[in-house]
Parts: structure tokens; sequence; C-alpha cells
């Protein structure tokens, strides 16, 4: 994942972090929109997340035993997100996906998964077929070491196809378990879903009595309080966050309609256990966290610093007048070596490799720090000013008229 393999180089090793900038340990300062691939929303070592863990961790680092901290933390969920009524607390967003799949599966009685290509749900087995991010980036979408048996129980399907999801559907009448869905695709890069592909899945899911799955794992709490569900509309069965609501420490989270949480155990027969969720330290950054950007409001400020790179993006691209695609939703953004439309990983796969890995070294040697892959999104944080994003839009334009 932090190979720089693929834009042919060496990684640099980071040293220390503030708001929006990182210095690695030469000394050299970047502007940072990867952002630890999404957790830092409130940019780096914010003082409120710091000072939680701080006074968490005096109290004792894990117990093991049920603490308060988790229960806010669940509660907080539930309010901000209406379609979970019950949640819990795992240590990564793999696990959150993987225990989602398991869910699904005892709850429906059926094996089958439906899954879309591009699309990155962590590294369990069922899911590492035709996946997005480093599995995508360093040519592995499926992985060695799956066994058929269990990856032959997993479908992808291009995003956006309403045609083809209908026909699998057909074809594994009665067998499909669960669709599981970005539903903003934020791992080949950044696409968005077209008028109504969610609430096509969400009836498809319905009336044959599958589950849907949003992985909100980068979505949740980034594209509003409430996830993509609460800016589309569309009401899933399960959810899977992490990344934010760690607030840097490693977290996930899983949850959603009652009658399907009750299944978990010691309730129900379906096993899940992990000896730190729910970890209070986690907790505690988590909670800071989510209240801070509730706090200062920063939905509203990501999207106005969203819309400010995107303007700035917008005219460098006029200028330097190259073929190249522009995707933003908020705070998450992506820029594609290929003309548009890009609405699928076919689409953003036709993408200029060799003119993307010129403009991040570009970038980079300027002090910006982008993701070293086409296929992974831009994350901007309440910590970029706007001093920052006009900088990042300079450099932009002027690698994009070089290049
Ligand atoms: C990062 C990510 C995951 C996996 O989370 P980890 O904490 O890295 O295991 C799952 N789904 C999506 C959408 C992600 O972006």
């Amino acid at each position: 994942m932090r190979a720089f393999r693929n834009v042919g180089d060496d990684p640099f090793f980071v040293a220390r972090g503030k708001g929006a900038r990182i210095w690695d340990v030469d000394g050299n300062e970047y502007i940072d929109y990867v952002g630890s691939w999404g957790p830092a929303i409130l940019g780096h070592a914010p003082k409120v997340v710091l000072q939680a863990v701080r006074d968490a961790a005096t109290r004792g680092l894990s117990f093991g035993i049920p603490n308060p901290l988790e229960v806010e933390m669940a509660e907080l969920i539930c309010d901000w997100i209406p379609s979970i009524n019950k949640v819990r607390m795992v240590n990564s967003g793999t696990e959150a996906t993987m225990s989602c799949i398991r869910l699904a599966r005892a709850f429906t009685g059926r094996d089958k998964l439906i899954k879309f290509d591009g699309c990155y749900h962590g590294h369990a087995d069922a899911l590492l077929v035709k996946a997005g991010s480093g599995a995508l980036t360093h040519g592995q979408p499926s992985s060695a070491g799956v066994p058929p048996a269990f990856a032959d129980l997993t479908i992808s399907l291009p995003f956006n196809n309403a045609e083809l999801l209908r026909k699998a559907f057909q074809e594994n009448k009665n067998e499909i378990a669960a669709v599981i869905v970005e539903p903003v695709p934020a791992n080949a890069g950044l696409y968005l879903p077209r008028e109504n592909f969610l609430s096509i899945l969400r009836e498809q899911c319905t009336s044959s009595d599958a589950l849907l799955i949003f992985d909100e794992v980068i979505t949740g709490f980034r594209v509003a309080r409430g996830g993509a569900q609460e800016l589309y509309g569309v009401k899933p069965d399960l959810t899977a966050l992490g990344k934010i609501i760690g607030g840097g420490l490693p977290v996930g989270a899983f949850g959603g309609r009652a009658e399907i949480m009750d299944q978990l155990s010691p309730d129900g027969p379906v096993y899940q256990a992990g000896t730190l969720s729910g970890n209070p330290i986690a907790m505690a950054a988590g909670l800071a966290q989510l209240r801070e950007l509730e706090r200062i409001d920063g939905w509203k400020s990501l999207e106005e610093s969203g819309a400010q790179l995107e303007a700035a993006a917008s005219e460098a691209i006029r200028s330097a007048k190259v073929d190249v695609t522009f995707h933003r939703l908020g705070s998450m953004f992506c820029l594609f070596f290929a003309p548009p439309p890009v609405f699928d990983l076919a689409s953003a796969q036709r993408s200029d490799l060799e003119k993307f890995n010129r403009f991040f070294h570009g970038c980079l040697k300027r002090g910006i720090y982008f993701a070293p892959s086409q296929f992974e999104t831009g994350f901007i944080s309440t910590a970029h000013t706007a001093e920052d994003i006009e900088r990042t839009a300079a450099v932009v334009s002027e690698i994009l008229k070089a290049l």
C-alpha cells in the first residue's frame, strides 16, 4: 500500500505531522492530501484528540470489560446514522466488512455475495476479488492465497450498471446473501453513483430478500454527518465504518437493523469478538474527533475548501488544455489522466499512468503530497487553509502545463 513502486521510486518516511502538513525524516515539508488514507479529517495531531488520548491513557490502556466510552460511541453512531439501531466496535475496516458479510450470510441463509469491480472492502478472503486500493495499484486485485471455493461465492460486477445487476440476481435466484458497495467508490480513484443507482440497489436487494451493505469506511462522517446514506437518502441494512471513527487510532465498527444485529453472539449464533474492540483510548480519540467535527460544523468548511480546490483545478485544467477528468465530492477528490466520463473501474483504467507518474513527482518535489497512485482519492482536512489550497492549485497548474 505504502510502496511508491508504481510511481517508480522509494517512499519517503514521515517523522511528524501537524495540521495539513507532514515532515519527512530529512526535514522536507509537504501539504498532505492523504491524511492517513482518510482518518485525519481534522488534520494531523489535533489538540482535542491528543488531549482525549492523554486523558484516557492515564486511566489505563485496555481492560476487556465494557467501558462508558464505547457506549457513548454507540449512542453517537446510532444518533447520527439512523439506519443503525445496534452497533459493534471492531479494530479495523476489514473486520467491519468481514463481520457484515458473515452476519448477512447467517441472516439470509445464503452464501453468495455481490460486490463491484474496483471497490475495496479490506483484505478478507471473500472481498479480494477485483478489489481496489493497494490491491489494484500493485496489480493484485484478486489475491493469491484465496481458495477458488471462497472466491467463487463472490460475484463482482461493474459499478453503475443496473442491467448487469438485475441479470446477476436473475441468474442466482434466492442465492444472493448481500450486495456490498462503497456508495461512493473511492478506492479506484473517485467516481460517483449515477442517478438512482443506489436506490436501484436498494430495491433489488429488498425484492430479492438480500441485504444491502454500505461500506462507509471512507464516506462515513466525511461526505456528511450521517455518511453517504444521508447524502443520497438510501438506507442500507448494514453499514461498515472505520477510518475517521478512530481519530487516527485503529478502529472499525459495524451496525444496522436490530433484528440482524441480534444474530451476533452472545445473543445469536454468529460468532464475533475482539480482544481490543471498544478500546478506551481509541474510543476517546474517535469521540473527540467526531464531536469536534460537529462543533465546528466541519462539513461546511470541508465543502468550501473542496469547492475552492475544484474551481482552481478546473481553471488549471482549462488553461493547460489537458485531457483529464476531475471529480470531487465534498472533501474527496481525484484527478484522472483520462477523458471523461469516468464512472466505473474500466473507465478509470483508461488513465495514462505515465502522465500521472510525472504529475505526482512534480507535485511532490514542490511540497504537495497526493497519494502515490492514480487509483486513490485525495482528502482535504479542516486544517487545510485557503492559502494551502491556493498554493496547491498553483503547483497543479504549473505541473499540468509542463506535462
Ligand atoms: C480502508 C478501507 C477498508 C479497510 O479498512 P482497514 O481499516 O484498512 O482494514 C474497507 N473499506 C473501505 C471502503 C476502505 O476504504
